[in-house]
């Protein structure tokens, strides 16, 4: 789960970050989910003597972002509706996979507003993933 940024290129995540028509709050939870400073248990036990980082949802996996944002059961009742709804087709498996759909996604789109359309989808379900993990689940 390490190496985001290393693996890809700066530009291309920043690319699919920041775009203009973003609200700062979506682009604040998507740019802390990149930097891995988002408040799961995998990075708290890094600064603190929490021992268990399990899953606080499912108590069956590691919270890191990667499971919380893609592998979890809130995730997938969160991302399936919204693709339906914008007839996206992402690869939401996990993190990786989802970032080479949008930039495949950025290499067909024609126009760059349609691009930022998609960028900023991506945004609001991670926001409300981070939203509904915080009041766990409800
Ligand atoms: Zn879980």
């Amino acid at each position: 789960m390490h190496g985001y940024k290393g693996t890809q290129k700066k530009s291309e995540w920043r690319g699919i970050i920041w775009v203009r028509s973003s609200i700062p709050t979506h682009t604040f939870i998507a740019w802390l989910f990149m930097m891995h400073k988002l408040p799961v248990k995998t990075r708290l036990q890094r600064f603190t003597s929490l021992q268990d980082t399990l899953c606080s949802l499912c108590q069956s996996h590691e919270e890191d972002e990667d499971h919380l944002f893609f592998g979890s059961e809130l995730a997938t009742e969160v991302w399936k509706p919204m693709l339906d709804w914008w007839r996206m087709k992402l690869n939401v498996s996990n993190y990786r996979q989802c970032i080479e759909s949008l930039i495949k996604h950025r290499d067909c789109l024609a126009s760059e507003k349609g691009m930022g359309l998609e960028n900023l989808r991506v945004q609001v379900s991670f926001l409300i993933v981070w939203r509904k993990f915080l009041t766990k689940g409800t």
